[in-house]
């Protein structure tokens, strides 16, 4: 018992905790079916990379600050245009996102834009890429708040470290031309370093008129759409075909 108790506390020094929590099932498997030192050797290891890779994960989830879950498990294709579940299930090998390439979802409100970007998100963490998501009005308060607020330096510096990042509701508030400035600055410092996923409810022929400055927005539809897979959806809002359907 007290080479045991030796080794938890060897295996707690180390911060092994994968190896920790498995190790007398383990060393009970290995007795009874007469696994090899190298077998278990290998099984233990293995328990550690899985536990390393899940403390990770949460990790990332918790850092990516969704604003609720989502998956595509559950999205009715059969509800929208613009968007078929086998070109949602081809992003999801995540080629478009090794090559830094952006997704963007247009389309008015209700149509599951939300819910497309946060489900793909949750999809990339798991495949162990990196994620924020953010609205774009928070994007602005961080980018305006981070001199002089360390938490919003901080969840900037995240979006900056981060594979991806989910653009929220751009379209939804006018923005000023100076916030206009400094979210130009984020998208080229991201530019062909991590990718973008963005949706918004206005098209990009009005987007000039919402930031204030045609010159500036012109140099920013071209860092986004260079490379970029683009989902014009459209159909009936979601929430309101929910809402007839539970006033029936
Ligand atoms: P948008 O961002 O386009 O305004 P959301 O993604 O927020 O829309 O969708 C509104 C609500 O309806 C969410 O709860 C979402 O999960 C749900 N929803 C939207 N479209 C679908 C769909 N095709 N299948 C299942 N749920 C959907
Ligand atoms: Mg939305």
């Amino acid at each position: 018992m007290k080479a045991m108790n030796n080794i938890f506390h060897q295996l707690e020094t180390l911060k092994l905790k994968g190896i920790m929590e498995t190790l007398e099932e383990e060393l009970n498997e290995a007795e009874t079916k007469k696994i090899s030192y190298m077998g278990f050797l290998g099984n233990i290891l293995q328990n550690e990379i899985k536990e390393r890779k899940n403390r990770r994960m949460k990790r990332n989830m918790t850092g990516a600050h969704f604003p609720v879950e989502k998956s595509l498990d559950n999205f009715d294709f059969g509800r929208v245009k613009g968007v078929s579940k086998s070109e949602a299930a081809d992003l999801l090998d995540f080629r478009w996102l090794d090559n830094k390439g952006n997704i963007l979802f247009f389309g008015p409100p209700g149509l599951g834009k939300t819910h497309l970007s946060i489900s793909l998100g949750i999809q990339a963490i798991e495949s162990g890429y990196t994620v924020c998501f953010e609205r774009i009005t928070e994007i602005i308060d961080l980018l305006k708040l981070r001199n002089i607020q360390r938490t919003a330096d901080y969840r900037i510096k995240r979006i900056l470290k981060s594979n991806l990042l989910i653009i929220d509701e751009v379209g939804y508030t006018p923005i000023e031309k100076k916030e206009a400035n400094l979210f130009f600055n984020l998208i080229s410092t991201l530019y062909e370093k991590s990718s973008i996923i963005l949706t918004s409810n206005k098209g990009v022929d009005s987007w000039a008129e919402m930031m204030g400055d045609e010159i500036m927005t012109s140099a920013l539809l071209d860092r986004l759409l260079h490379k970029a897979k683009i989902f014009n959806l459209s159909g009936e809002s979601y929430r309101i075909q929910e809402h007839i359907k539970g006033g029936k």
